[in-house]
């Protein structure tokens, strides 16, 4: 269900105007040269802002791919921050049999 996940994740980063839902950065979805140019960030640190789908609820606590359960992250935020405001997290990501199957990282 890839390319629901990828409609879910366009929808959030739309409503939230382009910003990381967790930093409020920009974040790039295809072209991150552009984004580099425009926002001048060093071409080497570019990969951190990308846009990506977070669970809220992570799936492997019974998470679903659903519009109140995904939202527009940079990869930082998903892939790298950890204790973010509220949110437990049980296990490290990399733990989960879930995601790391699925990759945790929707493209
Ligand atoms: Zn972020």
């Amino acid at each position: 269900m890839k390319s629901s996940i990828q409609k879910l994740r366009r929808k959030a980063a739309k409503s939230q105007g382009g910003q990381s839902f967790y930093c409020q950065q920009p974040m790039w979805e295809t072209d991150p040269k552009i984004f580099s140019e425009r926002f001048r960030v060093p071409a080497r640190a570019v990969f951190l802002f990308q846009c990506t789908a977070e669970h809220l609820v992570a799936r492997c606590d019974g998470g679903r791919d659903t519009k109140e359960n995904i939202v527009a992250a940079c990869l930082y935020c998903n892939k790298i921050a950890t204790g973010r405001s509220g949110q437990k997290m049980p296990y490290p990501k990399e733990t989960c049999p879930i995601t790391d199957e699925a990759g945790s990282v929707a493209p």
